[in-house]
C-alpha cells in the first residue's frame, strides 16, 4: 500500500513539474501556472491525470490551444490518460496571474493589469493610470480599448512615444 501512494504523490508531483512548463499560447513568455488557471491536478482512482482548469477570458481563443498543450505536455511526459476538465465558477480574474507573471508580462513589454477600480478609469481615458512597460513613465494614454487581443487595451507612452498593450482587468 505504502508503495503504490508514493507512486501516485509523485506521479502527481512529476505531472505539475510538467505543467509548470507549459506556456500560455498568446503570451509565450507566461506559463498557465504564472496565469494562475490550474485550479487543481488529481490523479483519479482509474489512473487518469486530471488537470482541472479556469479559463482566463471565456472568450479567449487560446483557451482551446491550452487544453491541447496540456494534454500533449503530459503526454509526451509519458502520462496519461489525461483529463482536462474545466471549472467556470469562480471565475478567473487577472488576480491570479503570479507576481513572477506580472513581472515577465512587463518584460515582455505589456503592461500587467491594475486593480479593477483603477482599470476601469484607466479604460475611461483617465490619465497617468497604467505606466509605460518600457521606460516606466505614467504619461501614457489610451490609443484603443483593444490591442492585439480582446484581452488587451492599445495604449502609447507619451514619453518614449512606445504603443504597448495593456492586459486588461479581469
Ligand atoms: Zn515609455
Amino acid at each position: 500500500m505504502e508503495d503504490i501512494k508514493r507512486t501516485g504523490t509523485d506521479k502527481l508531483l512529476h505531472a505539475k513539474q510538467v505543467l509548470a512548463q507549459v506556456c500560455d499560447p498568446e503570451i509565450p513568455v507566461l506559463t498557465i501556472e504564472d496565469l494562475g488557471i490550474i485550479r487543481s491536478v488529481n490523479l483519479l482512482d482509474d489512473e487518469t491525470m486530471e488537470v482541472v482548469i479556469t479559463p482566463t477570458y471565456s472568450g479567449c481563443p487560446a483557451m482551446g490551444v491550452i487544453e491541447v498543450n496540456i494534454r500533449a505536455a503530459l503526454q509526451s511526459a509519458g502520462i496519461q490518460p489525461v483529463k482536462v476538465t474545466t471549472v467556470l465558477s469562480p471565475p478567473w480574474t487577472t488576480d491570479w496571474l503570479s507576481a513572477a507573471g506580472r513581472e515577465k508580462l512587463e518584460q515582455f513589454g505589456i503592461a500587467a493589469p491594475l486593480s479593477a477600480s483603477l482599470d476601469k478609469k484607466a479604460l475611461m481615458g483617465e490619465k497617468a493610470a497604467v505606466h509605460c512597460p518600457l521606460c516606466g513613465s505614467k504619461q501614457t494614454e489610451m490609443l484603443s480599448q483593444f490591442g492585439s487581443t480582446a484581452c488587451k487595451a492599445l495604449f502609447r507612452c507619451l514619453e518614449c512615444r512606445e504603443p504597448f498593450d495593456y492586459f486588461k482587468c479581469h
